[in-house]
């Protein structure tokens, strides 16, 4: 037995020198599971990139049996299993053939098989998601919301365009902050290896991912005034999101005014500002409830209401911004004093289309909870708004040949008119927040509000949840429930237009 046993070591020690010739480490892919991100470590076997089967068993609860009469590995997950050659590059999972692009190596007592291997043959049989991205370098294990976003920056005359492609298309809000716009997207990661290949502009100067491995940050230039965001089909099924940056306008208004941008002159770009948006909307104005002295209800834990109703309108503007590519104006976008006819000026100055007014409740009974949406009821304002309501649309002239009325409607009366459809928005709100968060037993009222009453547009009042609810109120001051509260005042604003024909 001795000389054989030499024999065969003396065979082994001459692979082992052959093999350092042939493979060499490669960049490790990294496994991504719902706890966890750890590397796995590949190699390069005669030009294949491979993974160690021990790896993949350890990773997958793999079985594997060497049958060497037979040259195969059977390999099994589960209840399932796969017969793999060990000399040619076939498997059988379930009595088909599948080629792989080389056959296993063995390297000492480790068999080694190309990283196809994964997602031809394991992603066939295992219990669990697997979706291997060569490019990336990534191994998903798991329900992973892990989408690839591709960026690209290019100047347009006085503006700057990012593109990014997003696949697959996932939910998504663009927001402003300090020194950047920021990009979240609803995922567990973002797959973005090439995210800071990027060229820089006057207005942008990088890219990166954001604060959180969810979000891309855009970095903005102090020339930055404002951004636009539009979501279109992009290639392969992504979304593309086109998100043009602007620089500041020369004389900043006092009021907010329809941004109007330079029309991008360069004729590759699309003319996407001159679009309608979804739904014709235009401008929706949102109405943080209360503000600097004025702190609304306070919660059993010391929620002020003002906090909440800006945290959710904030959400909501850039939610909307990046769904609808509508523009939205916030009545006030800080901790301010803001009078109740002020704001239904903003909406009416700036020629909304909607107004909503973000509230949240108190009550002296601590179990009540959930949301409610008020729309304008006449009761209280007197005759002269009675009337107003009944008069005929077409008996009243219209000023500038425009389809707005506020100027031969006093002041007091001007939501009079806009009852039915200030209903018929109630009603699709309403029915968009049920299925989305929780909702009071009298979910849907008229009621004489004052902050509604002077608005010249379909206007309503949500009233987000109850703070002296105790769970209510640390919902509400949740990332989901806000995130739930804007998706449902967006399917409201859809449902709304889809209803009324989209047309004023
Ligand atoms: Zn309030």
């Amino acid at each position: 037995m001795k000389p054989l046993v030499a024999a065969f070591a003396a065979a082994l020690c001459l692979l082992t020198v052959a093999l350092p010739a042939q493979q060499s480490a490669a960049l490790p892919y990294t496994v991504v599971t719902r706890d966890a991100k750890r590397p796995l470590a590949a190699r390069t076997i005669n030009g294949q990139e491979m993974f160690a089967l021990d790896d993949l068993a350890r990773l997958f609860n793999l079985t594997v049996r060497e049958d060497a009469a037979a040259a195969s590995l059977n390999i099994s997950a589960g209840g399932q299993s796969v017969l793999l050659s060990t000399q040619q590059p076939l498997a059988s999972v379930g009595g088909r053939m599948t080629s792989l692009p080389a056959a296993p190596a063995r390297e000492g007592r480790s068999w080694y098989v190309p990283v196809d291997f994964v997602s031809r043959v394991l992603a066939a049989i295992s219990p669990t998601k697997i979706d291997l991205r060569k490019p990336s370098r990534l191994l998903l294990v798991g329900d992973i919301r892990m989408p690839r976003v591709a960026v690209r920056v290019e100047g347009l005359g006085a503006q700057s365009r990012v593109t990014l492609d997003v696949a697959p298309p996932t939910g998504h809000a663009v927001s402003q902050e300090p020194g950047r716009v920021v990009v979240r997207f609803e995922a567990d990661a973002l797959d973005a290896p090439d995210l800071r290949a990027n060229t820089t502009t006057d207005l942008v100067t990088g890219v990166h991912l954001g604060d959180t491995a969810q979000s891309v940050a855009i970095d903005v230039t102090p020339r930055f005034g404002s951004f636009r965001s539009t979501d279109q089909p992009g290639p392969a099924g992504a979304t593309r999101i086109v998100i043009d940056v602007l620089p500041q306008t020369e004389a900043a208004p006092q009021t907010p005014q329809p941004q109007v941008p330079a029309r991008p002159q360069t004729p590759e770009s699309p003319p996407l500002l001159d679009l309608p948006p979804a739904g014709g909307l235009r401008t929706i104005v949102i109405d943080p409830g209360h503000g600097g002295d004025d702190t609304g209800a306070k919660g059993t834990q010391g929620t002020l209401e003002k906090t909440v109703t800006l945290a959710v309108a904030r959400r909501l503007k850039a939610a909307i911004e990046a769904r609808l590519g509508t523009r939205v104006l916030l009545t006030h976008d800080g901790d301010q004093t803001v009078g109740l006819d002020q704001r239904a000026a903003v909406a009416n100055n700036n020629k909304a289309d909607l107004f909503i007014s973000l509230h949240a409740s108190a009550s002296l009974r601590p179990a009540v909870a959930g949301a409610q949406v008020f729309y304008l009821g006449l009761e209280g304002y007197g005759e002269a708004a009675q009337r107003a309501a009944q008069a005929p649309r077409d008996a009243l002239p219209v000023l500038g040949g425009g389809t707005r009325d506020i100027e031969i409607i006093p002041w007091e009366m001007a939501q009079a008119r806009y009852i039915d459809q200030s209903a018929g928005f109630a009603r699709a709100v309403e029915a968009a927040l049920r299925d989305r968060v929780p909702m009071s037993p009298r979910a849907l009222q008229q009621a004489p509000l004052r902050v509604l009453v002077g608005v010249n547009m379909p206007a309503v009042l949500v009233e987000i949840g109850f703070l002296t609810n105790a769970p209510e109120e640390q919902q509400l001051l949740a990332d989901d429930r806000q995130s739930a509260l804007a998706q449902a005042l967006i399917d409201g604003i859809m449902r709304y237009r889809a209803g009324s024909g989209g047309t004023r």
